[in-house]
């Protein structure tokens, strides 16, 4: 069974792949070629760290409270609700006590994943804890924080997915996810991981995107893998950065009911470096087409995560 179709296009230069997931109906297209046109920007961090009102001396004044008056507090990470909410349930945890970081340690992804968790399960929604790092992705304050979202109704994707792995089960007796953690494993696009699988997406929503897929469904299982997923997710970081790029999205999809027609899984994509001409990743076809243009083939991201680092 194909999880996926690539329809091959011969272009002036070289090859262009269409591809679609066959179970969500979402599309790309990867073009290799535009590699070479080396857009990548140098990292260029502006210093924003007067007036932060993520920065110990602000965060306990700026900051709102939960009902109860108080805020999370874990290891070095600060979670409070969001002042400017989208989601009917809408939290931030700031992961580090300062401003920025040369690097995160393990602890601190542990601490702000586990603050993002009790926040979130104060809500009976659709959970996901989010993450844009830089303002190239997308984040309005440099300092790093966390972004947690509950819904009463998931968001497209979360939807998407659990609808049509109820679908996939009633027409083939097998569990969506069972199936792609075989194919995945014996793939190109194995990355590590075996409880928590890392692999590059087949049909990948954002540049580089690698998706670990979690043994379980729900926000309130996922207790015991928080130490593992923050191993992954630093080790993506660093996959990312050793092939030059800083700035990235993170989002953790998870379920709500008993559903055994679903795991949780968190997805990375890199983004281009911040750069003072704002040069930007996103564009027509991805902002208006919804059909991301990638460079990268996942089974190349694979390959090369496997030869260089094993
Ligand atoms: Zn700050």
């Amino acid at each position: 069974m194909d999880l996926f179709t690539v329809t091959d296009v011969a272009t002036g230069r070289g090859t262009l792949q269409y591809r679609e997931e066959c179970l969500t109906g979402l599309r790309c297209r990867i073009s290799p070629e535009r590699l070479k046109r080396h857009i990548d920007q140098t990292l260029k961090i502006p210093d924003t760290s007067e007036s932060c009102p993520f920065c110990r001396e602000n965060i306990f004044s700026i900051t709102p409270t939960f009902p109860d008056g108080n805020r999370i507090i874990r290891g070095e990470s600060v979670t409070f609700p969001n002042m400017f909410p989208f989601a009917e349930w809408h939290t931030v945890t700031v992961i580090t006590r300062d401003h920025t970081v040369p690097a995160f340690t393990k602890q601190q992804i542990i601490d702000a994943l586990q603050a993002q968790a009790e926040s979130l399960l104060l809500s009976d929604g659709y959970p996901s804890i989010n993450w844009n790092y830089l303002p190239s992705a997308g984040a309005s304050i440099v300092h790093p924080h966390m972004q947690g979202i509950a819904d009463q109704r998931p968001s497209w994707i979360t939807e998407r997915y659990l609808s049509a792995g109820k679908e996939y089960h009633a027409k083939t007796g097998n569990r969506y996810w069972d199936v792609v953690r075989e194919q995945e494993r014996s793939s190109d696009r194995y990355l590590f991981g075996d409880e928590i699988l890392w692999s590059a997406h087949a049909v990948p929503v954002g540049e580089r995107e690698v998706r670990g897929l979690l043994p379980v469904a729900r926000l309130d299982e996922v207790e015991n893998y928080i130490d593992s997923l923050a191993e992954g997710i630093l080790e993506v970081i660093s996959l990312y950065k050793k092939l030059g790029t800083y700035a990235f999205n993170m989002a953790i999809f998870f379920g709500r009911e008993k559903s055994k027609n679903f795991s949780a899984f968190c997805s990375l994509v890199s983004r281009i470096n911040p750069n003072p001409l704002s040069t930007s990743d996103s564009a027509f076809m991805e902002r208006l087409h919804n059909e991301p243009i990638i460079l990268t083939l996942p089974e190349d991201l694979g390959r090369y995560y496997r030869n260089e680092d094993r």
